[in-house]
């Protein structure tokens, strides 16, 4: 008798909510189109998923200066996104920044920052160049786990002399992309410009530090930061 009733259930519709329903509706209609609203803030509705009894939408947000992936829900915060929305017009091919809108939207989906490390080695000599401009430029600067290694560097810390040394000469030296405290003994990784490489050591007295930042809510990020200093640095050619 059990087994014929959950044979036979028909399975549960979700009620939603007539404004509910209304809000994802609409933000369909603005599916996949640019719009830069009238404090210069740009978006693009990405994604809209139903959840649950709601609605959850994905969205480009690029402010003039950082770019983001956000996600709002329409009964959490549906004010300040609507509030967006009221101000905004669609970003029409003709303007001036189109093309770097679309740019920054396809740097922002392919963002990884689980790839900062192999992004801070690769363009290590532009960085460290670049120290005082980084240290000294708010946007660069603000909440960035380069700037603080930067920093460090500068005054000397986070440097450890590389395997490559050759006998007493300490021509070789390392700095620390990142460190882990670890309960067997702290680990870092360190680069060697010289070496050009990465190595590791382990049990190395050291307070936790990491690279990896955790989606900065202001400034720029570390392929933000790259490309703002190769662009300053070939204007100044
Ligand atoms: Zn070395």
């Amino acid at each position: 008798m059990q087994s014929s009733q959950a044979e036979n259930a028909v399975p549960a519709v979700q009620k939603i909510r007539a404004d509910r329903k209304f809000f994802g509706n609409g933000l369909k209609a603005i599916l996949g189109q640019p719009y830069i609203n009238d404090n210069g803030t740009f978006f693009e509705v990405l994604a809209v998923v139903h959840v649950s009894v709601d609605w959850q939408v994905e969205y480009f947000l690029w402010d003039g200066i950082s770019r983001s992936i956000k996600v709002t829900s329409c009964a959490k915060d549906r004010q300040d996104f609507m509030e967006m929305l009221s101000g905004a017009w669609p970003l029409e091919t003709t303007n001036p920044m189109y093309e770097e809108f679309k740019y920054r939207k396809r740097m922002a989906i392919n963002y990884n920052p689980e790839n900062d490390k192999d992004l801070m080695v690769k363009n290590f000599d532009l960085l460290l160049r670049n120290t005082e401009r980084i240290l000294n430029t708010a946007a660069m600067r603000n909440e960035s786990h380069v700037a603080t290694l930067l920093n460090a560097y500068k005054d000397g810390r986070r440097r450890y002399p590389c395997p490559g040394n050759k006998g007493d000469e300490n021509d070789h030296e390392g700095y620390v992309i990142t460190a882990l405290r670890k309960p067997s003994g702290n680990r870092l990784h360190a680069y060697c410009p010289r070496c050009k490489n990465m190595y590791r050591k382990d049990d190395v007295p050291i307070q936790s530090i990491t690279i990896i930042p955790e989606h900065p809510a202001k400034g720029l990020r570390l392929d933000e930061i790259i490309e703002e200093l190769k662009k300053l640095e070939e204007q100044e050619k």
